[in-house]
């Protein structure tokens, strides 16, 4: 879908750089030429499929740099692209892996958008470090803090590779074959096939004041000329902030504050609808802006967003990376949250089985080891496959003692590890 230089692209360009304040044009104008002429989405995906032996990238992350945040699993959610282990009950549809809470949405009728593209996975306050530096990427552009014209590119970047995978229905290993797209075409693109671009949108901010979105779409849709772009299609009609609400205060208090222009109404009826934004947390502001879209006579309506922010782990357990994870003591003591007596207490292990398989594991309870010793345990999955899941404590000096937790030879998408503290007092 993105394409060689276009006349359109270069007048795409030029309305990004009017979207940025006037003392910023000129890093907004170069950054808006190297996003036109890089290669785009079908080469990365090329450039993938030619390394072979490497795990395949989602097509929506690919060839995105991985230390500008940690992007999000190929084993996520079909709808809402979280891959979030600590979620229940996920399914297999067709190819494609559904959590627990698009399932219920599904079946309860209240998902009225089709699904959801991301590039990163953020959260604030994480252990991680990697988890919060795309989220501090964002706030830093949003709220202009330090170099952040210079974040512009790679932030825009992220979207348009989204979007670009909502557009292309042919986009990677999770579509095609004879499981194809049966669960996401059953709730989008009617309008598929009819040779009508998708209307790209974004979310607005009240009267405009925080434009940083509407920047970012612009920058966007330098990399998309085959999507009709409609920076001001949508407007916020009351302001309230979202920080620190849970999922249904979100909802009630987005419900209504989005309606579309009444100049735009026409150019929407019957298309297919991408809704973009800086981050998805509950999808609450989506399912609003998704609603407007609908009443006004949009077909479908996906969303993109560049972070898909995970929940912030429950009390007591901490949230690990892909693969293999270290927990420093000292720094999680540190944060007060998690004392943890070395030598003492009892560990969980859950994580995802593999790419294709819905099951996620949760093994234990297993004992710290020893220091410097390995504990090995073996995990059988219901589908057949076998984990090693590997815990060591390791010393690093006084005040530094590491836990190291792997699972698996595959690799699972996030890790979630609960420690006990205090006596084991039922377990010998
Ligand atoms: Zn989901
Ligand atoms: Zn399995």
């Amino acid at each position: 879908m993105v394409e060689a230089p276009s006349i359109r692209g270069w007048l795409r360009a030029v309305r990004a750089v009017h979207a940025f304040p006037p003392g910023t044009r000129g890093a907004v104008w170069r950054a808006a030429r190297e996003l036109i002429r890089e290669p785009g989405a079908a080469a990365y995906r090329a450039a993938r499929d030619a390394g072979a032996g490497r795990p395949p990238d989602h097509p929506s992350t690919a060839g995105l740099p991985a230390r500008f945040g940690e992007r999000i699993g190929v084993r996520r959610c079909g709808i809402c692209a979280t891959d979030d282990v600590a979620i229940d009950e996920w399914v297999a549809v067709g190819a494609q892996l559904v959590c627990g809470e698009c399932g219920r949405a599904v079946l309860g009728g209240a998902l009225v958008w089709g699904r959801l593209a991301a590039a990163y996975r953020g959260r604030v306050g994480s252990p991680r470090r990697a988890l919060g530096e795309v989220y501090r990427a964002v706030v830093e552009f949003k709220e202009r803090r330090g170099d952040w014209v210079a974040l512009a590119a790679p932030l825009a970047r992220a979207l348009a590779l989204c979007i670009d995978t909502l557009v292309t229905r042919d986009d990677g290993p999770d579509r095609g074959g004879a499981g194809g797209d049966r669960l996401a075409g059953a709730t989008r693109l009617a309008g598929a096939g009819t040779g009508r671009r998708a209307v790209l949108v974004p979310v607005p901010s009240y009267r405009g004041r925080r434009p940083h979105v509407l920047q970012l779409v612009a920058l966007a849709a330098v990399r998309l000329p085959r999507v009709s772009l409609r920076l001001h299609a949508l407007t916020k009609t009351h302001d309230f902030t979202q920080k620190g609400l849970t999922r249904r205060e979100r909802e009630a208090e987005s419900a209504g504050a989005y309606a579309v222009r009444a100049a735009w109404r026409r150019g929407l009826q019957g298309r297919h609808v991408i809704i973009a934004d800086d981050l998805v947390t509950t999808g609450a502001t989506l399912d609003a802006c998704a609603r407007a879209l609908l009443a006004a006579g949009a077909a479908t309506v996906d969303g993109a967003a560049v972070v898909r922010v995970v929940r912030a782990p429950p009390e007591r357990v901490v949230m690990l990376g892909p693969r293999q994870v270290r927990v420093q003591l000292r720094e999680l003591d540190g944060r007060g949250r998690i004392p943890i007596d070395p030598g003492a207490g009892l560990i969980w292990v859950q994580f995802a089985c593999s790419a294709r398989c819905p099951a996620t594991a949760l093994a234990g309870p297993y004992p710290l080891p020893g220091l410097d010793v390995v504990g090995r345990h073996r995990w059988m999955c219901r589908c057949g496959s076998a984990h090693l899941v590997r815990v060591r404590r390791e010393w690093l000096g006084a005040h530094r003692e590491c836990l190291a937790v792997a699972a698996g030879d595959r690799r699972p998408a996030e890790l979630l590890v609960a420690i006990l503290q205090g006596p084991p007092a039922y377990v010998s």
